[in-house]
């Protein structure tokens, strides 16, 4: 790519509001594997006040740009506040308008997102390729139902998201989901085809138009006042920045219902079932959106704490490198990236590990670790009594 000529959009304040600290280098996943400065949060942000002054970005720019993994890991370090997050999404949502940064392929494949009876074709295709063995196992998908089986409401005191590919690939989760929540004593009612998907992976592409569209399509499929629950951390995260990414008061209340599942359960611990005693360690994998970005991952080990031993890892939330679709297109750095957490999950010396992310699941399975989502486990436990 020749210099092109761009605008990035990105307020002033927001850019020079980094103080060139450094402090956020070690927290970087990318920084990390490559040691590259411009790998790293600073050195991003130097690039983005460079586009900004001059008006041109280079090849060198979108790659450094297109690598970033969006954990916003270095938010959380950050001691000068700096919004890398949405200095980032400002940044590629120019890039898909302004210059060919979003092939058409990759728009397909975001498009297929939104569109559940699409979605379900290709996984069924998909699930047929899986019967005749066709689907390589390093892929990490997990098995997927030639037939789905619906969910069914139970009552209307919750309402729990259900999404794209996690009800397409992963819809037992939701099931074992359910049955947490509803041991609780409460009613789950899900949405119609309306909330197909949250706009997350949309948002992080640079395709604002698209996630906007999915967001407000997506608030009308939850009528009433009764809370939302999410068991992705993805999805979560994204739904509750509806206020931040539409600007309207309904997007602002309509976040204000949303609560990742677990951080729901921790308010009623009492109400869940009690075992004899703690089953055993799980290792517990904080995905990056529960933990940089809704700051709830502490209810994760609230609620797996009342049924077994569970185990931080020492890593301080590093990303996993899964990223939404990043592993899909940046494959050696995701697997660089996670490589160390997986060292850091063998340090831990649990046998079990949890994530409450289905991208992370999906990334962490495909290097053949064992890991189920938090509820999934408890479940279980339940299920089997104590
Ligand atoms: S969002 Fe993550 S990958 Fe991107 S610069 Fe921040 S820490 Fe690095
Ligand atoms: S983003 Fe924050 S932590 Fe990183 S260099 Fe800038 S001010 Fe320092």
């Amino acid at each position: 790519m020749k210099k092109v000529e761009i605008n990035l959009g990105i307020p002033h304040d927001d850019l020079v509001s980094c103080v060139s600290c450094g402090l956020c280098l070690p927290h970087c996943p990318t920084y990390r594997v490559t040691q590259e400065e411009s790998a790293s949060p600073r050195g991003r942000i130097a690039l983005m006040k460079h586009a900004e002054s001059t008006g041109f970005i280079d090849e060198e720019f979108v790659e450094f740009m297109d690598a970033c993994i969006q954990c916003r890991g270095c938010e959380t370090a950050c001691p000068a506040g700096v919004e890398f997050g949405s200095m980032m999404e400002t940044t590629r949502e120019a890039l898909a308008t302004q210059t060919s940064y979003q092939p058409w392929w990759r728009r397909l494949g975001y498009g297929i997102l939104g569109r559940p009876t699409v979605l379900a074709f290709v996984s069924r295709v998909l699930a047929l390729l899986q019967w005749i063995k066709v689907v390589p196992k390093k892929l990490g998908l997990p098995r997927i139902p030639v037939i789905q089986r619906p969910l069914v409401a139970s009552g209307t005191d919750v309402w729990l998201f259900t999404g794209c590919i996690m009800d397409a690939w992963m819809r037992d989760t939701h099931r074992a989901v359910q049955r947490v929540v509803e041991a609780t004593g409460a009613g789950v009612q899900f949405p119609n085809k309306a909330a197909a998907c949250c706009g997350a992976l949309h948002v992080h592409a640079g395709l604002g138009e698209d996630a906007r569209l999915l967001a407000e399509r997506t608030m009308t499929a939850f009528p009433g006042d009764a809370p939302i629950l999410v068991d992705s951390a993805g999805c979560g995260a994204q739904l509750k920045e509806y206020g931040h990414l539409l600007g309207t008061e309904l997007a602002e209340k309509f976040s204000t219902r949303v609560f990742d599942v677990h951080e729901w359960l921790a308010e009623r611990l009492d109400e869940l079932p009690e075992i004899q005693e703690a089953s055993g360690r799980v290792a517990v994998q904080d995905p990056c959106h529960l933990r940089h970005v809704q700051k709830s991952h502490h209810a994760v080990y609230q609620v797996l704490g009342r049924y077994v031993e569970p185990v931080g890892l020492d890593d301080e939330g590093l990303c996993c490198g899964a990223g939404g679709a990043y592993s899909a297109f940046h494959q050696e750095t995701a697997s660089q990236v996670r490589d160390r957490k997986i060292e850091s999950i063998r340090r831990a010396g649990a046998p079990e590990v949890a994530s409450a992310n289905p991208g992370c699941l999906l990334h962490l399975r495909a290097a053949g670790v064992e890991v189920r989502h938090p509820l999934e486990i408890i479940d279980s436990i339940m299920t089997k009594g104590g």
